[in-house]
């Protein structure tokens, strides 16, 4: 490590110990567990929105065996509105994993976590270097972010040879014996100090260390390849109706929101209209007859690499018994019974919209 070097990570924890954020899963002598659940939900997830969802998942699974046993439902619902729900499906199937390969005890090498479902090289980092002082590395949006700043890189932080460089830069900087700490206190300084609009330079404790603030170049740093714009897709969905009681239907495991309930639906193809494409889905989704009728309510959402607009339809069944043909499942529910199913952003807020109607 050169002395310039040696002098960031110094300052960084030093600033780290008298600043560092209080979270519900750090500790003096971090659990793995604990660790590794709260990394998962960090991804794409701000702190604020995940605190409450780790404390609800340690109660209800303290232990990985707890989570290895419960059924995937029950996982997802306790995940539900925390997005991204691959992730959840990852922890449980992980759990199960740590179980029968690993006696029941967390992995702690780079190579052994990497093979849990859902742990990538950040979480393999933050899991070695935190629960067990690997000196190891971590790199995500705001420590690539930090450091393009700090050390001036001006390669598209978003592009295989921008994350190339941070990372190679990354394995320089780690203070051997600490890199727990200096991790934290990277991805800390990075959330509330060099943030993406406006960093606050002075009270910065890395400002003597930075090129950016050094040459004005804050604003300019990282550079930033610009994405595709992402598409928009027209989808409806039908609320079936039959002897008091609402179709839902289970969306494939290996599809975007595998595992949760919903309104079955889909999208409209070139030159129809809502309806004709809601009793098209339905049929092949399910083998049903409906009749489409009143329209209920229209939802917006962006997804990762699309966003949707979405209208609901109140619909009765004409004929066909229901099958389970491109669903992982379906179920008649009662109103008061939709709480008890996971589900995403978009039919929850119908969900509730059918609830609060029949109150
Ligand atoms: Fe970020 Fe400014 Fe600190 Fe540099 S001096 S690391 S730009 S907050």
């Amino acid at each position: 490590m050169t002395d310039s070097n040696s002098t960031f990570s110094t300052d960084l924890l030093t600033w780290y110990a008298h600043n560092k954020r209080s979270m519900p899963w750090r500790s003096d002598r971090p659990n793995p567990y604990h660790v590794w659940i709260s990394e998962i939900m960090l991804q794409q997830t701000q702190v604020a929105a995940v605190k409450p969802y780790f404390r609800r998942w340690i109660t209800e699974f303290p232990h990985v065996g707890a989570l290895a046993e419960a059924d995937q439902e029950e996982v997802l619902k306790l995940w539900e509105g925390l997005g991204y729900y691959s992730r959840a499906r990852n922890l449980h199937k992980a759990a199960i994993m740590v179980m029968r390969d690993f006696g029941g005890v967390m992995p702690n090498t780079l190579t052994d976590l990497r093979k849990l479902p859902g742990v990538g090289a950040y979480t393999a980092g933050a899991i070695g270097s935190i629960a067990f002082g690997l000196d190891v590395p971590v790199v995500d949006g705001n420590v690539k972010r930090v450091l393009a700043r700090v050390f001036e890189i001006d390669t598209a932080i978003n592009t295989p040879a921008g994350e190339k460089e941070i990372w190679a830069l990354a394995e320089t900087l780690v203070p051997a014996g600490q890199a727990g700490d200096y991790n934290q206190a990277l991805m800390d300084l990075g959330a509330t100090v060099c943030r993406p609009k406006n960093p606050m330079c002075l009270l910065c404790p890395v400002k003597d260390s930075c090129q950016a603030q050094a040459q004005g170049l804050q604003q300019q740093l990282p550079v930033k390849k610009k994405k595709k714009p992402v598409p928009h897709y027209d989808v409806a969905a039908a609320v079936i109706t039959h002897a008091g009681k609402i179709l839902l239907a289970q969306r494939p495991q290996d599809k975007l929101l595998g595992g949760m309930w919903e309104f079955p639906g889909g999208k409209l193809e070139a030159g129809e209209t809502m309806e004709v494409a809601l009793a098209r889905e339905i049929q092949e989704e399910l083998a049903m007859e409906i009749a489409v009728g009143e329209h209920l309510i229209t939802v917006g959402h962006a997804y990762t690499h699309f966003k949707i607009t979405l209208a609901a339809y109140a619909c009765t069944w004409l004929a066909g018994a229901p099958q389970a043909i491109e669903c992982a499942d379906w179920k008649w529910v009662t109103i008061a019974q939709l709480g008890d199913y996971p589900m995403g952003k978009v039919d929850r807020t119908i969900a509730a919209m059918l609830q609060s109607q029949a109150d």
